[in-house]
């Protein structure tokens, strides 16, 4: 088995009836990994030197600052800013030298662009590399795997699930994803045609839940009853983009 299987938190997202159980699960597991950034494994080498190379992407730096743990993030943040300075004082060396050569009567821009682009290239990878978005994405294979598995291995599960609201569209492609990597075709088949079924009604179930959402605007509807779309704009937000309550 390539995967840990994490019976128990699936489990429990299934019970919290949402729209997306791993919505449900990636909020957690963001809130764990910012905290265990700022936790004890900042006096880890291991860590530090991990986080001096890669650092952590806009969301995930802003995510870190909300939780004020000042000193903690001062630590980290110091060593990262030391690290990302030698990596880009030559590449910013070279810009002010081909900018420069650019700049006089007749230069040419060529070697500027390749410059440019060079630097771009650092720049744009910081994002890619966020510590806190690896961790969440191997988190969340894991889960997906593990509900591959319920739905091969647990008659309870697979009941409980088909009741559910199924899974966002940010997430149905890993969900599908793990079912080929590990599941027979006909168990493959099930869950596909499940979650497919879960899928349409969710969106039609929400388009109906949102409409009334917004005819609740008008004077004319102003007495009447909600009914389940009080909250129906960020349920839908969700079902379309995944978790909402990020960092
Ligand atoms: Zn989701
Ligand atoms: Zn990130």
């Amino acid at each position: 088995m390539k995967y840990k299987l994490e019976t128990i938190p699936v489990w429990d997202a299934l019970k919290e009836d949402s729209e997306c159980l791993l919505c449900f699960l990636e909020e957690k597991i963001e809130d764990y990994y910012l905290n265990y950034y700022l936790g004890s494994s900042v006096m880890n080498p291991e860590t530090r030197v991990k986080v001096n190379q890669q650092g952590f992407c806009s969301d995930h730096f802003r995510g870190l600052l909300g939780k004020n743990k000042a000193h903690a993030l001062g630590l980290m943040t110091h060593t990262h800013l030391q690290e990302t300075l030698k990596k880009l004082t030559p590449l910013l060396k070279d810009l002010n030298k081909q900018g420069t050569k650019s700049s006089q009567k007749g230069g040419s821009t060529k070697n500027l662009e390749k410059t440019t682009a060079k630097l771009k290239e650092s720049l744009f990878s910081r994002t890619d590399q966020c510590l806190v978005c690896q961790g969440i994405e191997r988190t969340m294979r894991r889960y997906a795997f593990t509900i591959a598995y319920l739905w091969k291995d647990d008659e309870e599960f697979r009941e409980a699930f088909r009741k559910s609201r199924g899974i966002c569209l940010d997430h149905l492609p890993l969900q599908l994803d793990l079912g080929a990597e590990i599941l027979k075709p006909r168990e493959l088949g099930d869950i596909s045609q499940v979650l497919a079924e879960l899928t349409q009604q969710s969106l039609e179930r929400l388009e109906g839940e949102i409409l009334w959402y917004t005819q609740k605007f008008d004077a004319q509807n102003a007495q009447k009853d909600w009914g389940t779309s009080k909250d129906a704009h960020r349920r839908c937000i969700q079902k379309l983009i995944g978790p909402i309550k990020k960092a």
